[in-house]
């Protein structure tokens, strides 16, 4: 082979059996294919020269055959809050016919907790009116590899403060079960105590509502916290809202809702964001309440951050404060979400959106933006 076509071996896309396959076929012992994985998953550490306890042979072995994180880390902006969001690009992506591929991630600090809530598509094919990642449609899947790098990078950020990733919300661009094979190995991973070691009961997939794809999800019997996007409270007007609802009925997602619940014992959460004058009002709130009567679930309320050009307002305080009481007051647990990185590009698939607008340019982001 020339050395132009050698290609290194992804890291992350390695189980860590199958990594210390690789290792022991190099002639290394175990051992020493675990110093490796620790210092990855562990010190959040991906610069051979760093692997301190490795021979200087070793070191150059890894330099040589294996990349550790592949995406470029296009843009980063951090909010006063401290939520922040990274936009990452690989060279490709699966389905994309061999172009660049660019996903959003978060990480949003709440006291102790450290959440990264990931992408698991580019762009996302549900087209929701009011989401900026909706817009273009999906280009394609992103593999578990470039889903579980999403974390090691924030991971690589908040180690300077000693801090890592402890939550996952699956809440960023694309549906989660349109990617069910790869979105599944990166939770493995997520999972495997040998990796990250969350719990998953930490990690939450959030689905527009794809019935035998959340069946699936019910018989693995994993503990995984399954959220549906519900966003409206009739057929009717969530048809106007997801274009893709009109696939799958509202009482079928809503039946597989109760399966899910009957198999894990996971209560379901309703996402709900409201919309200023569209779904924010009491009449609304008196017909999410019927619907939550139906099922073991409780409400998250999400204001709207409003994306240039989409049309949608974020609702009146008042009218928020309104909605949740008329849950509450039908026996609905139902809770407003703090809104996070406002003076960021908050609302998911904005910064992905901004860059493409700015020509594919690097995008200015320091400006107002306090650095971590
Ligand atoms: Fe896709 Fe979620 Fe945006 Fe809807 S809100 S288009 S499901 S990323």
């Amino acid at each position: 082979m020339e050395a132009a076509d050698f290609v290194k071996v992804p890291f992350l896309s390695l189980t860590p059996q199958a990594w210390q396959q690789m290792v022991s076929a190099w002639g290394w012992p175990a051992y020493r294919g675990k110093q490796v994985l620790k210092w990855v998953y562990d010190r959040a550490i991906v610069d051979p020269e760093k692997m301190s306890d490795l021979s200087k042979i070793d070191r150059a072995k890894l330099a040589e055959m294996i990349d550790f994180a592949p995406a470029t880390v296009v843009s980063r902006q951090i909010s006063e809050d401290g939520t922040m969001k990274l936009l990452m690009e690989w060279p490709a992506v699966d389905g994309s016919g061999g172009s660049a591929a660019q996903a959003e991630t978060v990480m949003i600090p709440d006291g102790d907790r450290r959440t990264a809530c990931v992408s698991s598509q580019v762009g996302c094919p549900v087209g929701c009116k009011f989401c900026a990642s909706g817009v273009g449609g999906v280009k394609g899947n992103l593999t578990a590899a470039q889903i579980i790098e999403q974390v090691l990078q924030l991971n690589l950020m908040l180690a300077a403060k000693n801090e890592h990733i402890d939550h996952i919300v699956f809440m960023g661009m694309g549906e989660p079960l349109a990617n069910y094979v790869a979105v599944m190995d990166a939770i493995a991973r997520l999972h495997e105590p040998q990796c990250f070691n969350i719990s998953c009961r930490k990690i939450t997939i959030s689905t527009v509502g794809v019935p035998p794809k959340m069946r699936e999800l019910a018989a693995e019997e994993m503990p995984i916290n399954l959220a549906i996007s519900l966003h409206a409270p009739t057929e009717a007007l969530r048809r106007t809202l997801i274009p893709w609802a009109e696939h799958f009925a509202l009482q079928d997602i809503l039946s597989a809702a109760r399966e899910y619940f009957d198999r894990t014992g996971r209560e379901i959460t309703l996402e709900y964001i409201l919309l200023s004058g569209v779904n924010d009002q009491p009449q609304h709130a008196r017909e999410l309440s019927k619907l939550c009567k139906t099922l073991r679930a409780n409400v998250n309320l999400i204001r709207y951050n409003e994306v240039e050009g989409l049309g949608f307002k974020r609702p009146l305080s008042q009218d928020v404060v309104q909605f949740q009481e008329v849950l509450r007051a039908n026996g609905v647990n139902a809770h407003t979400r703090k809104s996070r990185g406002r003076d960021i590009d908050a609302a998911c698939g904005q910064l992905r959106k901004r860059q493409a607008e700015a020509g594919g340019g690097l995008v200015n982001l320091t400006a107002n933006k306090r650095e971590l």
